[in-house]
């Protein structure tokens, strides 16, 4: 029998919902991921809203990681990852003065240890870094992408097999509420660095050596475990 998780954040999963609200994509979590996920949804003419349970959105971060240990991640990020950092170049950085800069990772200088680039510094012209977080703000707001902080994703509702939305809690309203997300919900809520009982269970050897990401505490992977997702044995 498939586990059910509780409610990592101790959410009540039966409360009723003080009201409705309908969309086409419902995106959670407004880390790197969640925010190109929300724009690139609304550009393709999807009405979008986009929760995220803290007061702001995730520390933006550009890189490419040097070590995926299952092929297949590999290949999605070879194939995928360029064209969102192009995304990101074209739409966010580029109207603002900046661009992406080619870097070896922390920024080898010993030539020793000299590393051919796997990462990309967002830049200015004069080579100094600048952070991009704002000016993605910017754009979601623009385009019109319905971005709430402070709004948890409590438990994804499942009706005839399918994903149809989620329910969800204002935490400054105190407020559970409903989001109908026609044509799907993305979960971009991060890892679970933040949850040990969940890293004992499905990663016990990170917790030898695991960056610890407050944020990160398993929320959207669990509430996806307990309606369809199934395990990947090579991530965990
Ligand atoms: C110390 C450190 C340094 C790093 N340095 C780099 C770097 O230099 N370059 C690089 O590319 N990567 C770096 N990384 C990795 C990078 O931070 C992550 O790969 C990246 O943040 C993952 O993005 P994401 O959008 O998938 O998830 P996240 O950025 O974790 O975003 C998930 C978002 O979902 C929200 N959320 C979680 N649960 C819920 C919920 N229940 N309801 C609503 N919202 C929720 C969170 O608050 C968060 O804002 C670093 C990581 C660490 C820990």
């Amino acid at each position: 029998m498939t586990k059910l998780y509780d409610n990592v954040d101790h959410l009540d999963t039966n409360a009723s919902a003080a009201y409705t609200v309908e969309t086409d994509v419902l995106v959670v979590g407004a880390g790197n991921a969640g925010m190109e996920a929300a724009a690139a949804a609304k550009e393709a003419g999807a009405n979008t809203i986009l929760i995220e349970k803290e007061k702001t959105i995730n520390l933006m971060r550009v890189g490419l990681p040097s070590t995926i240990v299952d092929q297949r991640l590999l290949e999605t990020r070879a194939d995928n990852s360029g064209a969102t950092l192009d995304w990101l170049e074209e739409k966010v950085l580029k109207p603002n003065g900046a661009h992406l800069r080619a870097e070896a990772d922390a920024m080898v200088t010993n030539k020793a240890y000299q590393a051919f680039p796997t990462e990309n510094d967002p830049t200015f012209d004069d080579q100094s870094f600048t952070s991009y977080g704002d000016w993605f703000l910017e754009y979601q707001e623009e385009h019109g992408v319905d971005l709430r902080f402070e709004t948890i994703l409590v438990n994804l509702i499942k009706e005839a097999g399918r994903v149809t939305g989620a329910l969800v809690k204002d935490l400054v309203k105190d407020e559970y509420c409903q989001i109908t997300a026609k044509k799907g919900v993305i979960l971009t809520t991060g890892g679970y660095s933040a949850n040990v009982d969940l890293l004992k269970e499905r990663n016990p050897l990170s917790l030898k050596k695991n960056v610890y990401t407050p944020r990160s505490n398993g929320a959207g992977i669990t509430s996806a475990l307990n309606v369809v997702a199934i395990r990947d044995d090579v991530q965990g």
